[in-house]
């Protein structure tokens, strides 16, 4: 491995997802959900596989996904994309942050990210030679909250891009406009591409309004929005994204993404297109579904003993595990303590030091998700108030 490279190991979702295979383990880690997207979705990839959409699709996406993905931004979002050159399909939303960082930063440039981040940032960023500067989201009383002057700061002439997730994972913060105005001022003083990874654009919980920052005020010509049909569709496996921009950043983000995988996924895209056009109600009822969840998995979690920061959106819960470690007598180390948790509780969540540049700064804090049955979920609950 080149030494750029070097620090990065298996993915904690995998490694998380193995120990629960291996330990029979509820798995609250990998955020994966349980039951399936829309039928008719399902049923529109096998109709597709039937029809004959097995061979490669055209590099961009096919006309009717990218169609079916400006529609969708222009009547969920307002924002106006043409669907031949300013959308790209990629293979997941992880490509098409791969692609976009490839393609936009060289060696030696700095891209700025919210701290703790997704795991893949960091990893994109050294594939392309630049150095991530990352700036702390901040643990308040009720949310993990952005300090406009702390971004201010991370901003250097070297400073290239801003990689940016609303809703966001693993804290479940939404930004708020104020918060994307201060992000969107510097971007525009700077002369910075914003790449804004959205892929929980639909799962916010209490009327909590995301707030695309393409959208605002001399962003549209800055800003590459990412998103993907995995959460939105309840299909993670299916790793269908997309990138939306003005044409000479996505032309880019294009040339960078055929020589990854080329295309992928042809008979997922007709299915994706469908649902995008069809099955937006069904997403409102799986938003609802998951707020629902995450009060189930936060008051279970309360009454475990465990400190809650209550999402804004996404599948994840973040706790601060410092009061239940000294009641248990161990230290407050969320990684020893998810290695462990199959066997005190039977349970696998994530240690969210592994989102850090350094480990020590997420230290008592594990994340569980909630993307999962109701039956699931109460059993967790169960298990982690039985723990001693
Ligand atoms: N960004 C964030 C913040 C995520 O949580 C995830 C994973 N689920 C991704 C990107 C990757 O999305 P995809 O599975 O579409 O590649
Ligand atoms: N985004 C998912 C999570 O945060 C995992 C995706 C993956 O395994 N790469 O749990």
């Amino acid at each position: 491995l080149v030494p750029a490279l070097a620090p990065f190991r298996t993915t904690i979702f995998a490694e998380m997802s193995a120990l629960a295979a291996r330990t029979g383990a509820i798995n609250l880690g990998q955020g994966f959900p349980d039951s399936d997207g829309p039928p008719a979705m399902l049923e529109a990839a096998q109709q597709a596989i039937r029809d004959g959409f097995n061979q490669y699709p055209p590099g961009p996406g096919i006309p009717a996904l990218r169609r079916a993905i400006a529609l969708a931004r222009q009547r969920d979002r307002g924002q106006t994309f043409d669907p031949d050159t300013e959308v790209l399909v990629t293979v997941g939303a992880t490509e098409a942050i791969a692609a976009a960082v490839i393609a936009l930063v060289q060696a030696g440039d700095e891209v700025i990210m919210l701290e703790p981040h997704y795991d893949s940032y960091p990893a994109v960023v050294a594939m392309s030679g630049a150095k991530h500067v990352s700036v702390q989201l901040k643990a308040t009383a009720d949310r993990f909250a952005l300090d406009l002057d702390d971004l201010a700061a991370a901003v250097t002439p070297r400073t290239r891009m801003i990689l940016l997730n609303t809703p966001h994972n693993p804290t479940g913060t939404v930004l708020t406009r104020a918060e994307l105005q201060g992000i969107a001022d510097l971007a525009i003083e700077h002369d910075l591409v914003v790449v804004a990874d959205e892929v929980y654009e639909y799962l916010t919980f209490d009327g909590t309004e995301h707030v695309p920052i393409g959208t605002l005020p001399g962003m549209a010509e800055r800003t590459i929005t990412v998103s993907s049909s995995g959460k939105t569709f309840a299909a993670t496996g299916w790793k269908i994204g997309w990138a939306c921009g003005p044409q000479e950043l996505v032309a880019a983000v294009r040339a960078a993404k055929q020589f990854l995988t080329y295309v992928g996924g042809a008979p997922f895209q007709p299915a994706v297109a469908y649902a995008l056009e069809h099955e937006i109600a069904w997403v409102a009822e799986l938003r609802d579904s998951l707020q629902h969840k995450r009060d189930r998995l936060c008051q279970g979690l309360t009454a475990a003993g465990f400190e809650i920061f209550r999402p804004q959106g996404t599948y994840f819960v973040v706790t601060d595990i410092r009061s239940i470690s000294a009641r248990l007598g161990r230290p407050a180390d969320g990684m020893a303590f998810c290695l462990d948790l199959p066997e005190l509780a039977g349970v696998v969540a994530v240690p969210q030091e592994v989102f850090h540049d350094d480990p020590a700064d997420g230290r008592p804090f594990v994340r569980f998700a909630f993307c999962k049955q109701d039956r699931i979920i109460d059993e967790a609950a169960d298990r982690l108030a039985r723990m001693s």
